[in-house]
């Protein structure tokens, strides 16, 4: 039996959960309504445009582009900083709701998940997701699109078709006729780079890719064609994986065999502990802005010393270089009998209120590169290359 999985989608969720915070904090203006936008810092006109309204939209006003560019087009343009506090309070909110209905919830991001409502009986799907849109809407006070079908991907796909506050279909009968006419480009997964040598192939609709001979496509793209192709023909996964609560911290430590005296051993051991803690952090597809060390002697004196970063990060170089530096910090000499970091301040993406960090930025990037590589490395060939490819670097 078909499931029946919703992918539930927040309509510009920063700019819609900025506004309604504001008008609970009494604010006369619903920021939707004016030409607005999240992003940046009004004073110094540094940083992208995170979010905009629909009247910002009119003016051309586009997501990603500078401050400086955007204030150009919309002179009247008014500017709110990201709310990250206020955007998981709400993603919470949402989620509440649909506990209601079935535990079988998949965040996907801070504004999407899935549902699977298979099992919710005596409803027709569209009857429940209209249900819970309007919900939505009037206890939370923003919109929201819901796609329906009978797998993630098709469910993903009908949440994009028309926005905002709308219900869509695309079960696997209607492919035809709703997915296959779309830009190929439209397709999950899909970016500009995939597009242009796509449309070099003559590839230009989903269906053209949908038709198109899956050997060829494996050849020239590799494992990536064959999963393209599959989500051109509506082929994609139904498990809906419960997602744990949202975890505020992490943390790892290591007691050791016997006590460390010097500061390079120490350094050593925080190098492990790092690299399986941030390791843990990637998985979760998860960034942090606050790090601690922990430090317990042999005569089991505990102490700690941590320090908020200007930008969250999940970079094994990162993390170790401030764990070591907060050790430096605090040690005493004393013999350590336990090392530990903990990672908190957990959030789902770096976003840089301004560019005043580009540095940090740039600098994460290149260590998330080099992480995501060790990553791969380490899971085809065991732990071991990592420590091999350390110590080809020394
Ligand atoms: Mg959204």
């Amino acid at each position: 039996m078909n499931k029946i999985i919703f992918h539930i989608d927040v309509n510009n969720a920063f700019l819609s959960w900025s506004a309604v915070y504001r008008l609970k904090q009494g604010e006369k203006i619903d920021i939707r309504t004016i030409p607005s936008a999240i992003g940046g810092d009004e004073a110094s006109r540094r940083g992208v445009i995170l979010a905009k309204s629909n009247p910002a939209k009119k003016f051309g006003v586009v997501t990603g582009e500078s401050i400086f560019s955007a204030k150009k087009k919309c002179p009247n343009l008014k500017l709110y900083p990201s709310e990250f506090n206020v955007y998981r309070y709400y993603s919470g909110e949402v989620i509440k709701i649909f506990k209601e209905y079935t535990d079988f919830i998949e965040k996907y991001s801070i504004d999407e998940s899935f549902l699977d409502v298979t099992a919710i009986a005596g409803k027709n799907p569209y009857e429940l997701a209209y249900e819970i849109k309007e919900r939505i809407k009037k206890e939370l006070g923003f919109t929201v699109n819901v796609g329906i079908s009978t797998n993630k991907l098709l469910a993903k796909m009908a949440s994009e078709f028309e926005k905002p506050d709308k219900i869509h279909t695309l079960y696997p009968e209607e492919i035809k006729k709703k997915l296959w006419p779309l830009p190929v480009e439209e397709l999950f997964m899909v970016g500009k780079k995939a597009k242009s040598r796509l449309n070099d192939m003559y590839i230009f609709t989903i269906g053209d890719l949908a038709g198109y001979d899956v050997s060829l496509l494996k050849q020239k793209f590799k494992s990536y064609g064959e999963m393209i192709w599959k989500y051109a023909n509506g082929i994609g996964s139904d498990d809906v994986i419960y997602t744990e609560e949202e975890a505020k911290l992490i943390s790892s430590e290591l007691t050791l065999p016997s006590d460390v005296q010097s500061r390079d051993e120490a350094h050593k051991i925080l190098l492990e502990i790092s690299k399986k803690i941030c390791r843990r952090l990637r998985d979760m597809k998860r960034y942090s802005s606050t790090i601690s060390v922990h430090i317990k002697t042999s005569d089991f004196i505990n102490y700690s010393h941590q320090r908020k970063l200007k930008a969250a990060t999940n970079s094994t170089k990162i993390v170790y270089d401030i764990a070591c530096q907060l050790f430096d910090n605090k040690w005493q000499y004393e013999p350590v009998r336990l090392l530990g970091i903990s990672l908190s301040g957990l959030c789902e993406e770096i976003i840089e209120q301004t560019s005043l960090f580009d540095d940090i930025k740039d600098n994460n990037l290149k260590n998330q590169k080099i992480d995501s590589v060790m990553d791969k490395l380490q899971d085809k060939y065991g732990e071991d290359i990592i420590n091999r490819f350390n110590s080809l670097n020394k």
